[in-house]
């Protein structure tokens, strides 16, 4: 077994060897700009480019021309959110998101606030979920965009964005949902969500960094967004810069393994969440899961533990490769904003481990992972001086 054992897939995921295979060729043999229109090199470059866009777009029920390629699922947000909102902001200037947001949503909206725009942060319940009656009572006549995401990034919880995007289209409000973590994990339907612009990225679904799309719904009159970087006018004026031809094609080619490994791979790590979240659980008590059990991504668990130092339990646990619920960027640890919004304390927000599972795990991971939660949730507990039972 290697150690530590990967369980962090949330953040990124490994490139799988037939997404590299497919890859490979584009660096070498197809290495031409598919903007060259002019000879065989760049006519070869842009067919794989275009054969990519019409696979990514079937794989979420869309129209090849309805992609943009970006450098990912932060700046696909960005180009969404400023994009969108710059073309609309005399008439409706209101934009509404929701606090449990990733930074590369939440940042582009207090962007668009410093410029005058009105924002609107929505609260979540003590599971993370956005009831979508609060975004109905949120949307006023000069609201013109809202963006909420489909699977949240840290618990996992998933919002009923259909039914928000019902909501939205009845007032007229352009909807964009950050699906960056959802998509390979479970459905992802433009048409049967009802959103209008649609974030990805292909490093969250076993494709290679720095690269991703934004959805952009094709409809009259058309969408239009203001594009962040000005140049030689690519992707329908949208997003200037050459293509990244051999990422593109490893991203359709993960999309496409994503969405055939979904039923099994949905089944079988669903089991082993279960499975880790009852080992701990059954062991150790004051501990609270973060997410909406019923609502819930397959394969995270959010988890605090009452008590217990969330830096040395990282520390501790040294088996496993987890995300922790606070950002440890400075010498004092900042609590998670999803928790905190979740109205856990700061305390508790620190005290949390996210385990999010993927491809390479097994049912012994679980096992020797569980094992060393409660070890040092038990060493630190009988440590503390914050844990007295
Ligand atoms: C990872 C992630 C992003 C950022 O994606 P990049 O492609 O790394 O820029 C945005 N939103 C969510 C929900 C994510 O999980």
């Amino acid at each position: 077994m290697k150690l530590p054992i990967y369980m962090d897939y949330n953040a990124t995921t490994p490139v799988d060897p037939r997404v590299l295979d497919a890859m490979l060729p584009c660096f070498s043999d197809h290495f031409g700009n598919a903007a060259s229109r002019t000879h065989p090199y760049g006519w070869a470059a842009a067919k794989l480019a275009e054969s990519a866009r019409a696979r990514i777009a079937v794989a979420i029920g869309a129209h090849p021309e309805e992609i943009v390629f970006t450098s990912g699922a932060t700046e696909a947000n960005n180009l969404a959110i400023k994009g969108f909102a710059h073309t609309v902001r005399d008439h409706r200037g209101h934009v509404v998101t929701c606090a449990t947001e990733h930074k590369a949503v939440l940042d582009p909206c207090a962007a668009l606030d410093r410029e005058g725009f009105a924002v609107t942060i929505l609260p979540v319940d003590s599971d993370g979920r956005l009831d979508p009656q609060r975004v109905a009572e949120a949307l006023t006549p000069r609201t013109g965009l809202a963006s909420i995401m489909l699977a949240n990034n840290e618990t996992g919880t998933l919002h009923q964005v259909a039914t928000i995007a019902a909501l939205c289209r009845e007032r007229g409000v352009v909807l964009h949902c950050d699906a960056t973590q959802a998509a390979g994990k479970v459905p992802v339907d433009v048409n049967a969500l009802g959103v209008d612009l649609l974030s990805l990225s292909a490093h969250k679904l076993y494709g290679p960094k720095g690269v991703g799309a934004l959805y952009v719904r094709r409809r009259t009159p058309r969408l239009h967004l203001v594009p962040i970087l000005d140049g030689g006018g690519h992707e329908q004026g949208m997003r200037s810069g050459t293509l990244n031809v051999p990422g593109i094609v490893g991203f359709a080619r993960a999309l496409e393994i994503a969405i055939e490994m979904m039923p099994a791979e949905r089944a079988r790590l669903g089991a082993l969440r279960d499975r880790l979240q009852d080992a701990i659980r059954s062991c150790l008590e004051a501990v609270t899961v973060n997410g909406d059990a019923a609502h819930r991504l397959p394969n995270t668990l959010n988890l605090s533990f009452a008590g217990v130092d969330g830096a040395a339990l990282l520390v501790g646990v040294r088996e496993a490769a987890v995300a922790s619920g606070s950002a440890c960027t400075s010498a004092d640890p900042k609590p998670s904003h999803v928790l905190l919004a979740m109205g856990r304390s700061k305390a508790l927000a620190n005290a949390s481990l996210r385990f999010s599972l993927g491809r390479g795990n097994t049912p012994e991971d679980i096992e020797t992972v569980a094992d060393a939660v409660v070890r040092e949730v038990t060493r630190l507990r009988r440590n503390s001086p914050l844990w007295r039972r």
